[in-house]
């Protein structure tokens, strides 16, 4: 694959061609963990720090040394950012809202235990509150939307000391005598053309234990759900794709490392039909066969595109799961979310998947703006409908919905009466808070409601029957005794009989479970 045609910005200084590269700096690459707490569970053990792992591979092409430190993965992670970061011109944190507790305890440690290493912070959260990423204590820099060039250009500028750079690179933040600069976007790349993922710099035993292989092969979404980071993003972030040849020269890659299953991240796999159809030829001339998982939305569920006949096909090309994400019961809320799709296509999507043998999954949320209690119902609803067709695991919800900013939803928050986080610090704060308990949300018209069906969720949604074989499946996969799977039985129908209790009722005041639970968190996480 060739990455030659890339305008980088090199100061005009020669960064050498690709056998006989000259040392452009070391940076440490972190991906902190979500929230707090570790619970180091053989999928984190085993987990992949994909969005590093892409930075990391571009930036080694171009001759920097990059090391990763996965705190998901890696129970000594602090031990191992302590010997390696002293000897890194950069420090480089991801950071997703979820992270960023986590990433401000680590840049604390960086810069009051290690050194004054500059720190750059990047991913979700700082593209989308980029002043408020800068204006953090122990961040030096930010970037903004895709990291690769930027960093790259940022890593050489710190290697040669020239800060009289950094107004040049695009995408950058940085602070200069107490004052603060942003500088503009750059236009957008092809990824196509970007270098090979690099394996050896991730964890070798990690690797070795990978039966699924996570790609991500576009970036960016054309769509315009309201709720969604991408509507924000893609003012930042084009949407671009890998060709079908290079996703297929990394497929052979993988399953010459030994992979045989492809988890591919991208919000939207399906996006194209054609690119489907070209995927598929490709898969079937792969030396080995494969299963694969890609996001989807659900009203390409119809004749002209993923239809039954089609659905089979991809089945038997290693298509095994999908993830739709369906948010509401309501065809109000669905319109207002600007969604795109309707409760139909979310019983059709299910229904022709179950008879392909494809497993779907489905996320759903509560407590938007406009959001009334009919609508609630209507999601409660068409869930327990899903649930009928498909096991429990495969819906993510109802979760509760976090306002982003840019959106029409983010505003009609603001206009509720809402005060949205300042600082990053703030978001920090309201994220180890547990939920619903964490702030206020004065957009939401029934909050006693809201959090009863929010604190049960799949309780009241799913049938009691689904419930107890969920519980039982769990179990027997983590090796509980017997006495303990049934004390889980036990406690999950007592929760869904009180659950279904309250909904039935309509009565959701003196919510005391849900603080008792809230007590029982913190005692837990102290
Ligand atoms: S289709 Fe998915 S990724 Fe794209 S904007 Fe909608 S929710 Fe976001």
């Amino acid at each position: 694959m060739s990455s030659e045609n890339l305008e980088i910005n090199t100061f005009g200084l020669n960064t050498g061609s690709n056998e006989n590269k000259m040392d452009v700096g070391h940076v440490v690459l972190v991906h902190p963990l979500e929230y707090t707490k570790n619970t180091f569970t053989e999928e984190a053990k085993q987990s992949i720090p994909i969005s590093i792992w892409y930075l990391g591979s571009y930036l080694t092409h171009y001759g920097a040394k990059v090391t990763l430190i996965n705190f998901e993965s890696d129970k000594n992670a602090i031990n191992h950012l302590r010997e390696i970061a002293p000897t890194a011109d950069l420090i480089g944190l991801t950071m997703m809202t979820s992270q960023i507790t986590h990433s401000l305890t680590v840049a604390k440690i960086i810069k009051e235990e290690i050194g004054d290493i500059p720190i750059v912070a990047g991913g979700v959260h700082p593209t989308l509150y980029p002043k408020e990423t800068i204006e953090t204590p122990y961040v030096d820099f930010g970037i903004y939307g895709e990291g690769e060039i930027a960093l790259f250009e940022l890593l050489h500028a710190i290697k040669e000391k020239k800060p009289e750079y950094y107004s040049t690179i695009s995408r950058l933040s940085y602070k200069k005598n107490g004052e603060i600069f942003y500088n503009s976007d750059r236009t957008p790349v092809d990824h196509s053309n970007y270098p090979d993922l690099n394996y050896s710099i991730l964890d070798q035993k990690v690797l070795k234990a990978q039966e699924s292989l996570p790609l991500i092969t576009s970036r960016g979404c054309p769509y315009n759900c309201q709720f969604c980071c991408n509507v924000v993003i893609a003012e930042k972030q084009t949407f671009s794709s890998w060709t079908t040849e290079k996703i297929m020269y990394e497929m052979r890659r993988g399953i010459e490392l030994g992979v045989t299953d492809f988890f591919i991240w991208d919000d939207n796999f399906f996006q194209k039909k054609s690119k489907t159809d070209e995927f598929l030829k490709g898969i079937k001339k792969l030396p080995k066969k494969i299963t694969w998982f890609g996001n989807c939305r659900a009203e390409y569920f119809h004749q002209n595109y993923l239809s039954r006949e089609f659905l089979k096909d991809l089945r038997s090309y290693g298509l095994t799961r999908v993830s739709i994400g369906a948010e509401s019961g309501s065809e109000k809320m669905l319109t207002y979310l600007q969604k795109g799709n309707k409760p139909e296509h979310f019983m059709r999507s299910a229904e022709w998947c179950a008879e392909a043998d494809i497993a779907p999954s489905y996320s759903f949320m509560i407590g938007m703006p406009k959001e009334e209690d009919p609508d609630i119902h209507e999601t409660i609803k068409i869930i327990y409908k899903l649930c009928e067709i498909l096991p429990l695991p495969k819906i993510l919800g109802p979760m509760l919905y976090l306002p982003l900013p840019g959106s029409g939803m983010f505003n009609d928050c603001v206009n509720a009466g809402w005060q949205p986080p300042k600082t990053i610090q703030d978001w920090a704060d309201m994220n180890s808070g547990y939920g619903f308990h964490a702030y206020n949300r004065p957009w939401i018209k029934n909050p006693k409601m809201v959090r009863i069906i929010w604190f049960y969720s799949l309780l009241i949604c799913a049938p009691f029957g689904k419930i107890v074989k969920l519980i039982r499946t769990y179990s027997r996969l983590t090796k509980h005794p017997k006495h303990k799977e049934w004390l889980l039985v036990f406690l999950a129908l007592g929760g869904a009989i009180l659950g279904k209790l309250r909904y039935k009722l309509n009565f959701y005041a003196f919510p005391v479970e849900t603080k008792i639970f809230a007590s029982l968190r913190s005692i837990n996480s102290m």
